[in-house]
């Protein structure tokens, strides 16, 4: 069995279901990044100083800032990094 112990992603979409970027640790040493999309631009680590306290990023479909309390974010991934069955998990970021 894999051992998904340290490995999450959370799948960020605004309330119509637009992807909106990822969350991610892809292993146990990695770092948590941010990941816009290729396209749209390189992974950072997250959160920095301008994600907290709250998390923000514009839907490019909707052209509107959606957002989440970058600690609720957290818990959300730390409870995902725990989980031994689950590694993705989407989360609906509400409009802000
Ligand atoms: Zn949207």
């Amino acid at each position: 069995m894999p051992n998904n112990e340290g490995i999450g992603v959370l799948r960020l979409q605004c309330q119509q279901m637009h992807p909106v970027g990822r969350i991610m640790k892809e292993t146990p040493y990695q770092q948590v990044v941010f990941d816009p999309g290729a396209q749209y631009g390189d992974r950072r680590i997250w959160p920095d100083e301008q994600d907290q306290p709250q998390f923000k990023i514009d839907c490019r479909f909707c052209n509107k800032p959606v957002g989440e309390a970058a600690t609720s974010l957290q818990t959300k991934l730390r409870d995902l990094m725990d989980s031994m069955s689950e590694t993705i998990k989407i989360v609906v970021l509400p409009y802000v």
